[in-house]
């Protein structure tokens, strides 16, 4: 690999001056677009930089020691002074047998450009012994003045630096005389920097440094580093173990774990030592570019009808009251018992609408449900007037609230005689809402989703709390909105049902969900009616979509078709690497955790399921059965059928594929069998769980118990030379087994446990002595028994719970 100290870092370079980092910042932030730190790794530019402007500011007044090293061609750094300093002339000119080619050019290169300006003399000074005998100070120069370079004050190991310029000239650059080697090349590097080069030697050195940079180029991986990277993510990188960059940060002082986030610079630095070459990341974002993310103006919004969600307890009533409002019946098609699938409709009340989004009602659904209140304007909590609020009814108050969105109470069967509207309402005063009856802002409905009644009411309030919120959109523009479900339909391919919550949707519109793309090819509205255009707040069917999104990504109605394909590229692959990240970084706490807490064992799952719905409904139904000891971790799910990706992960991931509803394709059957990855369809969600469950008891560490066997009076004790102390036994109970261990009882007080050491009766080793017998039992550690102790005999067990 590429050499090791190419590079060197701002403060170790100012240590090595003598000098503290903000002067060397000063010195390079008017060359560089952003102000370097002190964990910068220097550039060979900079260095340039560095040296020539120190080399100006320590003016020389023996350029002896200079020109001797530099040979015949002689260049005083006078030649290189700042604009500001009009003092100084081409020390050349104070040399008259230097070649005057030589001596002119230098004055051209004058200005005040430190790159243009020679590298510092240094070595000289801090090598006198080899430096050529003064020659005398410069006699003449322009206005007299005398220049001076005082690297004397400054220790500089300029040889530390030659080493590095070797360093990048790579192994094949014959070192002979590394004193003399590192002379040269400071001096042939000033030389480099003075443009006139036109004798062959230079040319040659020119080219040298060239080479130099190209092999090094060559030679090095070159990364591209963002704002921050993972130092394992680096690692990966720079093919080197995450251990090395550790390592390499602790050298700079920064503790930093496998895990953690580094910046730039810092990241920088590492890259550079270990070899590559570095590129700030620019992210390009397809979106800004297809996407419209303007502001509306005032003037072009529109009032916009509410979006709905019901909320609540299982068996409180919801599908029946959203039934009861639409007047049709839905019979949920059920696994399990878990309601599959999310649509919404619209209800007109006296002219207004309302959009109902339609979700299932099983906790399983959490994160669903909180990603449809996100859609929503106004929760519907349905509380049983007979039963009162529930978990799932906190949860779902939790929710609407964290959604930031109104809640309206309805009271459901108010039918039923043992219903109780005011208990209801005193309970969520519990839970901070307060019934406007009772002076509070909610409003609660009783209702009956059974007779109808309230239902009018229910609806009135809800255009009332929207005519609050004063809910607007601009029809106006492309649309963007929510997936609210998404299916592969065998014949129509990916079926989505979208609310579009700004602009309006048209039939032919290029269409980014998520990770799918797609032209609106066909649209049709809650009742199955074909629609070219859809406004805010509507939900509409769609298909076109080349794959199936995901229920609560983000949809938007683009202008590029060609840009919205890449985009959704981009978007795959950044998902990919944040799986992968994921997945590794899990592996990496896993590691950490397991360390931390003793046995911490992870199931690693893969869900795939038929629709969207369904996979969150597994995915959160088998999360929760992770125990203290197994954690349960879905790494990968989707919609579809299993395929070899899928496969592929849970092999390198030691995971097991659960299909629901869905069969693996055949390549990924097959390589299944290859690789020995565990497969289980479902039908019914229940089925999984259970089978998870036992896998997660098979996991479980067993558990240890101690399993009395029986009980023994002390009622003498013995000592027999090259045994020890000896109890005479009498077993009161049970039996003692020679593997048995033993409690000492004194006085109801365990006063030790020890394992035995013989067990004999007369002369002989036996296996057991049973109740009513008398026997001699020998401990191992505990030598003081007394008469009178009971020894109690247990074995130890191992259990599952
Ligand atoms: P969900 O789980 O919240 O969707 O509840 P469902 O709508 O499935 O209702 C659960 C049970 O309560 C069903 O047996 C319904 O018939 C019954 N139910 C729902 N609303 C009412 C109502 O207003 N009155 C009565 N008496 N029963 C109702």
């Amino acid at each position: 690999m590429a050499p090791k100290t190419t590079k060197i870092k701002l403060s170790e370079l100012a240590k090595d001056l003598g000098l503290k980092n903000p002067e060397l910042i000063g010195i390079l932030k008017p060359y560089s677009e952003k102000a370097p730190t002190a964990q910068k790794a220097l550039e060979s530019k900079d260095l340039d930089i560095i040296f020539d402007t120190l080399t100006l500011q320590h003016r020389i007044d023996d350029v002896s020691v200079y020109t001797a090293l530099v040979g015949p061609e002689r260049e005083a750094p006078a030649e290189v002074k700042p604009a500001t300093e009009p003092a100084a002339a081409p020390a050349a000119e104070a040399k008259p047998g230097q070649p005057k080619e030589e001596a002119q050019k230098p004055a051209e290169a004058a200005p005040a450009k430190p790159e243009a300006k020679p590298a510092a003399p240094a070595p000289a000074v801090e090598q006198p012994k080899k430096k050529k005998k003064n020659e005398g100070p410069i006699q003449a120069r322009t206005k007299g003045e005398v220049r001076k370079v005082d690297t004397r004050q400054t220790e500089v190991d300029l040889d530390k630096y030659n080493e590095r310029y070797t360093d990048m000239a790579g192994q094949n650059e014959r070192r002979t005389d590394r004193e003399s080697f590192g002379r040269q090349k400071i001096n042939q590097r000033s030389k480099q920097y003075r443009k006139g080069g036109v004798s062959k030697k230079r040319e040659t050195e020119r080219d040298r440094m060239k080479r130099i940079e190209e092999e090094r180029a060559k030679r090095h991986i070159t990364v591209e580093i963002g704002e921050t990277i993972i130092v394992s993510d680096l690692a990966e990188k720079l093919h080197v173990k995450p251990v090395e960059v550790v390592r390499k940060l602790v050298g700079y002082g920064i503790m930093a774990s496998q895990t953690e986030a580094i910046d730039f610079d810092t990241a920088e630095i590492v890259a550079t030592e270990l070899g590559a070459k570095v590129i700030k990341e620019t992210v390009v974002t397809i979106e800004d570019r297809i996407i419209d993310t303007t502001e509306d103006a005032e003037e072009n919004l529109q009032p916009r009808s509410p979006v709905v969600v019901v909320m609540g307890h299982v068996d409180h009533g919801k599908t029946s009251l959203l039934d009861a409002i639409r007047h049709t019946s839905v019979t949920s098609t059920e696994s399990g018992g878990i309601t599959q699938h999310i649509g919404a409709y619209k209800v007109n009340l006296d002219g207004s609408d309302i959009t109902f989004l339609d979700t299932p009602g099983h906790a399983a659904f959490t994160s669903m449900r909180a990603r449809g209140a996100m859609a929503t304007d106004i929760a519907v909590l349905v509380v049983a007037a007979d039963d009162g609020i529930m978990p799932q009814t906190i949860e779902a108050i939790h929710h609407a609230k964290a959604a930031n969105v109104s809640i309206i109470v309805a009271i459901n069967k108010m039918d039923k005689p043992e219903a109780n509207p005011q208990r209801v309402m005193q309970q969520l005063t519990e839970h901070e809402l307060v019934p406007e009856e009772w002076g509070g802002d909610v409003i609660c409905v009783p209702v009956s989703a059974k007779t109808g009644e309230g239902l009018d009411k229910l609806l009135e309030s809800i255009l009332l709390v929207a005519e609050m919120r004063e809910l607007r959109a601009n029809p106006d523009r492309a649309a963007r909105g929510v997936v609210i479900e998404a299916r592969l339909d065998k014949g129509k391919g990916p079926v989505a049902t979208l609310l579009v919550q700004n602009g309006t949707l048209n039939t032919g519109d290029t269409v980014v969900a998520g990770l799918a793309v797609g032209k609106v090819r066909v649209m049709s509205d809650y009742r199955g009616r074909r629609v070219k255009t859809a406004g805010p707040s509507t939900p509409v069917e769609i298909t076109g979509l080349a794959e199936t999104p995901e229920a609560g990504d983000v949809f938007d109605a683009v202008t590029d078709e060609k840009l919205a394909r890449e985009l959704v590229e981009q978007r795959k692959e950044a998902k990919k690497q944040e799986e992968f990240k994921k997945y590794h970084k899990v592996t990496l706490e896993n590691l950490f955790s397991t360390i931390e807490d003793g046995e911490v064992k992870e199931l690693n799952l893969i869900v795939r399921a038929d629709v969207q719905g369904s996979v969150e409904a597994v995915i959160q139904s088998l999360e929760k059965l992770s125990t203290d000891e197994v954690k349960v971790r879905v790494i990968s799910s989707g919609v579809g059928a299993i395929n070899e990706s899928d496969i592929m992960l849970a092999n390198v991931s030691n995971a097991i594929v659960i299909g629901f509803r869905v069969r693996p394709d055949s390549v990924a059957e097959q390589r299944a069998e290859r690789d020995n990855v565990e497969m289980h369809m479902y039908m019914v969600i229940y089925d999984c769980i259970e089978d998870i469950e036992n896998a997660i008891k098979g996991l479980s560490a067993p558990k240890i118990r101690d399993v009395d066997i029986g009980k023994a009076e002390v009622r003498d004790t013995f000592r027999i030379t090259g045994v020890g102390l000896i109890a005479g036994c009498y077993i009161t109970g049970g039996k003692v087994v020679r593997n048995a261990k033993i409690r000492v009882v004194r006085d109801g007080i365990v006063v030790a446990e020890d394992e035995m050491s013989s067990l004999r009766r007369f002369k002989d080793d036996v296996k057991e002595v049973a109740q009513g017998y008398e026997c001699g039992i020998g401990l191992n550690k505990f030598n003081d028994i007394k008469v009178g102790d009971v020894f109690e005999a247990y074995l130890t067990e191992e259990y599952r719970e």
